[in-house]
């Protein structure tokens, strides 16, 4: 049985004071009985991520999640940070290819390739973002896209090693604009990435790797999403600004 997942997406959002509080009221509400076998990932601005980690403290069911790395170890690459630095401070995820990071800062495939390695290389989850803009939709290029970006930049990977990623379908149209897609247009995504896989990798790898919907996931459209068969929760931006309402959305499974 696959992992339900809720993982926010706070973005460059908070400064530190307003990210401990929102971290703190998280964690507190995560510790409800009805969210145990739930996986809670906060995915953190890069200043917040030590602090954060240190108020997760014991909780089992919280993780951290950094919003980007650099693909080098380390070296001449002012401003960056690397998997090693996000490692040593116990993060264990780090969001990949966001559609943001793809448009203002052009990360290739190439690029998102050496990411994921790298961070699977220093123990930490990939959660590996993917979809297709409004006029690709219209144009239905949309599954050719997305099984491009999965073949371009994952599909080098072993088996071993692929089996440890989560996947974030988030269609462009839908993030932060309040359109969210129909359950039909997830679940119908959502099996293709799966199918994609088991193309690749086979059937028993493709069942278990989780495939997050996101782009507007709210506490009332996050149910329906979350009933889809293909569907193992959610990437959630704004809404997981607010704990009640990204605890709530937790609750949707
Ligand atoms: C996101 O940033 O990944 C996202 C899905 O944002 P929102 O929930 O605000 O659409």
């Amino acid at each position: 049985m696959r992992k339900k997942i809720a993982a926010g997406n706070w973005k460059m959002n908070t400064t530190l004071d307003e990210g401990l509080k929102l971290a703190s009221e998280v964690v507190h509400m995560a510790k409800d009985e009805s969210l145990s076998d739930t996986t809670i990932i906060i995915s953190v601005p890069f200043t917040h991520l030590g602090s954060v980690k240190k108020i997760i403290g014991s909780a089992t069911n919280v993780f951290i999640a950094a919003q980007n790395c650099h693909q080098e170890v380390s070296g001449a690459y002012t401003g960056e940070i690397s998997a090693t630095m996000l490692q040593s401070l116990g993060v264990d995820c780090v969001v990949l290819g966001h559609s943001e990071r793809r448009e203002y800062y052009k990360e290739t495939y190439a690029e998102l390739g050496a990411k994921t390695q790298i961070v699977l290389a220093h123990q930490m989850t990939p959660i590996f973002c993917c979809g297709e803009k409004l006029d690709t939709r219209e144009e239905n290029a949309h599954f050719n896209l997305v099984k491009e970006q999965l073949s371009s930049s994952l599909f080098q990977l072993d088996a071993a090693d692929f089996v440890k990623i989560i996947i974030a379908y988030e269609p462009v149209w839908a993030i932060g604009t309040g359109v969210t897609a129909s359950d039909e247009q997830a679940q119908e995504m959502h099996h293709f990435i799966r199918e994609t896989i088991t193309e690749k990798y086979g059937e028993s790898i493709a069942h278990q790797i989780p495939i997050l919907y996101g782009g507007s996931v709210k506490p009332t459209n996050a149910q329906t999403l979350f009933s889809c068969p293909d569907v193992d929760g959610g990437l959630i931006g704004g809404a997981s600004l607010d704990a009640q309402g990204f605890i709530d959305i937790a609750r949707s499974f």
